[in-house]
């Protein structure tokens, strides 16, 4: 990357149990300049899950005391949790040359999108929607009525991919994850 060059805000979303955490953790491994913004949540942590590196585990209260504070980039209800992006210092680390991945739902990828014109939306499409059920109930962190609103979140959110500058269909991972470092790779 030239110096003085800005970096992208990558916006990454895609259904529940299509891989898009272990692509994103591929990419930081081998990309260089590229961090992750780390969201809070009010949902429980899964098994192996950590505070600050998956995600900032909080309250509702707190959650909601930082929404009041306007510390959110932006927000969204995801079934029966909150998810957010803080604000902190996404913009200098652009500024300063870095490309940031947001992994958010669809919601808070459109907010994203109107207020960053210069952002680049990816979503990752399962090849088939009966394998992410598989894989939600083979990853067993979630109860049944869970993956069931997971699934039809899925449904959702997979309707408004057309919105998103591109779709990487995670058919391999391999492939997947190369293409998703060629568009990065591609908009330094
Ligand atoms: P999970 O509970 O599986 O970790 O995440 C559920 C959904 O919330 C996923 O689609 C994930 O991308 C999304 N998500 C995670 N962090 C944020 C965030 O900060 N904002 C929004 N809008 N969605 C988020």
């Amino acid at each position: 990357m030239e110096l003085g060059k800005k970096g992208n805000l990558i916006i990454i979303s895609g259904p529940s149990g299509v891989g898009k955490g272990t692509l994103v953790k591929k990419i930081l491994k081998d990309l260089d300049n590229v961090i992750l913004s780390v969201s809070a949540t009010t949902r429980k942590p899964r098994n192996g899950e950590k505070n600050g590196e998956h995600y900032y585990f909080i309250t509702e209260d707190n959650f909601l005391e930082i929404v009041k504070n306007d510390g959110f980039l932006e927000y969204a209800r995801y079934n029966s949790n909150y998810y957010g992006t803080p604000k902190s210092n996404i913009e200098n680390m652009i500024n300063n040359g870095k490309n940031v991945i947001l992994e958010i739902d669809v919601q808070g990828a459109i907010k994203v999108k109107n207020k960053f014109k210069r952002s680049i939306t990816i979503f990752i499409m399962p090849p088939c929607i009966n394998d992410l059920y598989e894989r939600l109930k083979g990853r067993n962190t979630e109860t049944s009525e869970e993956i069931e609103k997971r699934i039809d979140r899925a449904k959702q959110e997979i309707s408004l991919a057309e919105q998103y500058d591109y779709i990487v269909v995670n058919d391999s991972m391999m492939d997947a994850e190369a293409k998703i470092k060629d568009i990065i790779l591609s908009c330094n």
